[in-house]
């Protein structure tokens, strides 16, 4: 039976080894909610595959500043079509592949922010050859001067899983209008095994979409292989 673990890496941020300056491309921005009076965007979900520049309106989606419902709806049409497995992108979504500069010694696997996974492309080539599943990985655009490696791709970690209601102590609401949730991230956290993918070893959350998790095929060749710049935990499954 399939075991769940939380990705992350405690030593990102205190390292001063690697220095990483990056941008993304494009974006959808936040929203300012007239029914939930909420101004938001979501933070975490990204799709670095997908490419904007031959769409007309492309420059409209390098301002990030939240919109109206309705504009936010005129921005998110032209994206469908664009997206992978008929996915509709929250506001706040991140787009098009990181541009920017890299210096210094790196892990394995790089993180720019805990959401946002990076890795050398050899290093997804030898999980692949141990036959973990890996979602589709996007080159970065990083120069790197000084560095020890000269090249960088993103994993393109689709919201699958849905933690269960039951994790969260209070109950979750979303508004009908905007899809805002106000679900904070639980002391314990459970997903609801039905939801596990079963084509992937490597995906984020749908409801807490900065938390991205593994299952044990991908945690048992990290670690045989030996490969730096993530640590685990195991999470309950429901
Ligand atoms: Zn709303």
């Amino acid at each position: 039976m399939t075991k769940l673990f939380k990705v992350f890496y405690e030593g990102y941020s205190a390292s001063d080894v690697e220095q990483l300056r990056v941008n993304r491309k494009w974006g959808l921005p936040g929203v300012k909610c007239s029914v939930c009076h909420v101004t938001w965007a979501t933070i975490g979900v990204a799709y670095p595959s997908v490419d904007l520049s031959t769409l007309p309106e492309e420059k409209q989606y390098r301002r990030l500043w939240p919109v109206p419902l309705d504009e936010l709806e005129d921005r998110r049409r032209p994206l469908l079509d664009l997206l992978p497995n008929g996915l509709v992108p929250p506001p706040g979504t991140d787009l098009g592949p990181l541009v920017g500069t890299g210096r210094g010694a790196f892990c394995d696997f790089v993180w720019v922010d805990p959401w946002t996974l990076l890795a050398q492309p050899e290093v997804l080539e030898r999980l692949r050859k141990s036959e973990v599943h890996l979602p589709r990985s996007v080159p970065a655009l990083i120069t790197f001067k000084k560095a020890n490696i000269r090249e960088l791709v993103e994993l393109e970690l689709e919201p699958r899983t849905l933690m269960a209601r039951a994790a969260f102590p209070n109950e979750v609401h979303q508004c009908r209008a905007c899809g805002r949730n106000d679900a904070t991230m639980p002391e314990n956290i459970v997903v609801q095994r039905s939801t596990i993918p079963s084509d992937v070893d490597i995906f984020r959350d749908r409801l807490m979409t900065t938390l991205i998790l593994a299952t044990d095929r991908f945690v048992e060749s990290v670690n045989r292989l030996e490969l730096s710049g993530l640590e685990f935990r195991e999470v309950d499954i429901a």
